[in-house]
């Protein structure tokens, strides 16, 4: 490999069979006036001869779906690297796009990772396993021993109607009896209201969970999976259904979830990104830095930002009611406050519901006392329940640039991913990893 892309007698469109040297691994611009070949130097000669040869690099199946690339015209180039394009311009103001993205190489590795990539559990990390009925029976026979349980398949949700037809097709199948909006029935006689919606299930089976059930768990499991368009619900007295659905389930914590598209790879998918910070990776909140700019500052002194100008109206006489129930004092340096005091400064306390009584100086001419009474939510939340809930654009704009400051995502650390889909790998890397990689880590 030379450190060099030789171009030699390039004559495309205008140019006069230009020869040169582009050194490689370097940031290298190309000026000159409009009209002077620029872009078919670079784009129209140099990256289509990288793309040809790429495509040329591939099957000959592949290369039917894919079109003729024509050479461009130039006598030779060498020490040309695979090449990648971004235009300057269309070039869309998404905060979520990086190279990978703009380019599509990420969708390649979307595709790759919803393929071959294996799912882990959110929550205990072991691999996820296509849930069958057996491994449904072994789950229940491991967490739910000795209970007597229904195996229902679920057959109708939420609709009106009288459904006649419904029961007569279960009773064609040799099925008996049902379970209509909670209540279990014979299918013989039913007669529901057909203005309402109802919520219908075949009983499958009503067995006790125990190993020497085991066959006859797993026979009831299938039966309701395939009766039940690929869900099974198994109910024990007085506690909720458990849903057993033909998707990705932990073996041993029971998380269930649908296998992942290659959408669920994409942070720009409702589907992929992370809910809590949009797929944005970084969250704009309430910075408590911020909040408590001076830490040498006491509490009567100003130490809460947001309060230090009102030293005399209802913030500091609420201050002074909560730190006798709480036991501090506005005249410690903010510093010097126990753990506990901040906490419920900044975010609030339950227990704490303030009543006090102060003079308005707003109102007719300072001789009006009004009694507030509220539960203490705490200084942050309640920033961002302003932040969130105003209605005037110049408040929202003046707390978000003098108490909030962008942070990393906490749920997903700034990885913009929903959690499941991080904890699928290929070979030993999640898709982030792979993408936080550099070039060079990528090809090793
Ligand atoms: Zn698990
Ligand atoms: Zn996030």
């Amino acid at each position: 490999m030379t450190g060099y892309i030789h171009v030699e007698k390039a004559r495309e469109h205008n140019l006069k069979s230009i020869t040169l040297d582009i050194p490689r691994e370097r940031l290298v611009v190309v000026t000159g006036p409009s009209g002077s070949g620029k872009s078919t130097l670079v784009f129209d000669t140099i990256f289509a001869e990288g793309q040809r040869r790429y495509i040329e690099s591939l099957s000959s199946y592949a290369r039917r779906f894919l079109g003729r690339l024509d050479k461009p015209d130039v006598e030779k180039i060498t020490g040309l690297p695979p090449a990648i394009s971004i235009e300057q311009k269309g070039r869309s103001k998404n905060p979520r796009s990086t190279v990978g993205t703009t380019t599509e190489i990420h969708d390649y590795l979307r595709l790759l990772y919803a393929n071959v990539g294996t799912p882990h559990c959110i929550k205990c990390g072991r691999p996820m396993e296509q849930l069958t009925a057996e491994s449904a029976a072994r789950l229940l026979l491991d967490e739910n021993g000795g209970d007597r349980v229904f195996v229902f398949a679920p057959v109708i949700r939420g609709e009106v109607g009288r459904h006649e037809d419904v029961f007569q097709n279960l009773l064609e199948n040799g099925f008996v009896r049902v379970r209509v909006d909670g209540t279990i029935l014979d299918i013989e006689g039913v007669s529901l209201d057909g203005r309402k919606k109802h919520d219908i299930d075949v009983v499958v089976d009503r067995l006790e969970l125990h190993q020497r059930n085991r066959e006859r768990l797993i026979n009831s499991l299938e039966t309701a999976l395939e009766s039940g368009n690929g869900q099974a619900i198994v109910a024990r007295e007085d506690s909720p259904d458990l849903v057993f659905a033909e998707q990705l389930m932990c073996p041993r914590c029971g998380i269930q979830y649908e296998r992942l598209g290659p959408k669920a790879f994409s942070y720009n998918t409702p589907k992929g990104a992370c809910p809590e910070c949009n797929g944005l990776g970084v969250k704009f909140d309430i910075d408590p830095k911020k909040v408590v700019p001076d830490e040498s500052l006491t509490l009567r002194e100003g130490a809460l930002k947001p309060w230090s100008h009102s030293p005399e109206s209802w913030p500091m006489r609420f201050l002074e009611v909560l730190s006798e129930k709480a036991g501090f004092s506005l005249d410690t340096p903010w510093r010097e406050l126990s753990r506990e005091a901040k906490d419920v400064i900044l975010w609030g306390h339950p227990r704490y519901t303030v009543s006090f009584e102060y003079k308005s100086k707003e109102c007719r001419g300072g001789n009006e006392t009004i009694r507030v009474t509220r539960k203490w939510e705490g200084m942050i939340p309640r920033l961002r329940r302003h932040l969130r809930d105003t209605k005037a654009e110049w408040y929202r704009q003046h707390i978000a640039s003098e108490f909030a400051s962008k942070t990393v995502c906490p749920a997903c650390g700034g990885k913009k991913l929903r959690p499941e889909n991080l904890a699928v790998t290929g070979g030993s890397l999640s898709i982030d990893q792979v993408t936080a990689m550099t070039i060079r880590e990528a090809l090793d």
